[in-house]
């Protein structure tokens, strides 16, 4: 029988055990602070950005929201970060991207003080997970290590084929899992459009990491016999539904599941696990800013 890994049961559980965190916290006088910051006017951006708030008033987070008009001159964004990083209420600090053309997104990354950057996105940090000493870990990859160990899939020696090498999810998961570190240890692949032969390469591997970005590419006839699959992708098709549309992973769930012996669902995998592994950040930022120790999940 495959093993549906349950991205939903595995993200209560980290946010129930980081209560135990966020009460240090408390009795140390320091109630944790999420600053999220929008400027779009793209739905789904501002439903991520709800749905973040909501977990932090959930979990006795303090959130706080700047919205910004997307037409707004750039700068405005730069000096609400500026104000941000010289809040000591402020924690954490995320900037909703993608961000207007005309606002450079690098710039922002490095706008944020390290100290806050719970994406784990600006150079220092990126730096500190490549030389294997992270400050935080990036929200997704950090959620996809944690469904690994959930589902008892150890890394060490194994085979990983990751198919995406953007910023946010296939380099940073590459670079934690190829550490020599307990939940790393692996061989990893990372393939991305110019790869060659990319069955060739996921049917060579223990686990398969979808992140591409197209729907359903990755089947059942890409996969060796029990492999686990972590379906990282979130993709939106036209569908005879309420909505007009559906959520589909990069992995064609159905075929693959015959194949794969553990695999994740979208919705209700990798999703839930980001979520929680902001959550995750913030407390372990504000453990660091405020000089508590909280130990974490
Ligand atoms: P990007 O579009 O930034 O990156 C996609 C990557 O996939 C690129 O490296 C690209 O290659 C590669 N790729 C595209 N097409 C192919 C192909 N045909 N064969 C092999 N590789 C290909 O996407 P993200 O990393 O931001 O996101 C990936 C997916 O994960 C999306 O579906 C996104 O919605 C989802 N996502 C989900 C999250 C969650 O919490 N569940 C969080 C973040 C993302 P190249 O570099 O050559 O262009």
């Amino acid at each position: 029988m495959t093993e549906v890994i349950d991205g939903n049961a595995v993200a209560a559980e980290i946010r129930s055990d980081l209560q135990d965190s966020i009460d240090a916290l408390a009795d140390a006088g320091v109630r944790p602070g999420l600053a999220t910051v929008l400027m779009s006017d793209d739905p789904a951006s501002e439903t991520y950005v709800s749905m973040k708030q909501r977990d932090c008033d959930e979990v006795g987070i303090e959130g706080i929201h700047v919205e910004i008009d997307p037409d707004a001159p750039a700068e405005e964004l730069f000096d609400t970060v500026e104000d941000l990083n010289a809040d000591p209420e402020v924690h954490g600090i995320l900037v909703q991207m993608p961000v207007p053309d005309h606002v450079d997104d690098r710039r922002v990354i490095r706008a944020i003080d390290p100290e806050k950057d719970v994406d784990a996105f600006h150079p220092e940090n990126v730096g500190r997970i490549v030389a294997g000493d992270p400050r935080y870990r990036p929200c997704t990859p950090h959620g996809v290590q944690k469904l690994l160990d959930a589902a008892g899939v150890e890394t060490e020696g194994k085979d990983v084929t990751i198919v995406g090498r953007s910023n946010i999810v296939g380099k940073p998961l590459a670079n934690l899992l190829v550490q020599k570190a307990e939940d790393g240890n692996a061989t990893v692949t990372v393939c991305h459009s110019r790869t060659e032969n990319l069955a060739e390469k996921t049917r060579r591997a223990d686990v398969v990491v979808a992140a591409c970005g197209v729907p359903e590419m990755i089947d059942g006839s890409m996969l060796s016999e029990g492999a686990t699959v972590i379906d990282v992708g979130v993709n939106r098709v036209d569908a005879d539904t309420e909505k007009g549309y559906e959520l589909v992973g990069d992995v064609d769930f159905e075929s693959a599941k015959e194949v794969a012996e553990a695999i994740t669902p979208v919705p209700g995998g990798v999703g839930p696990m980001t979520r929680a592994m902001l959550l995750y950040n913030t407390v372990a930022a504000a453990g660091h800013q405020e000089g508590v120790d909280v130990d974490l999940p």
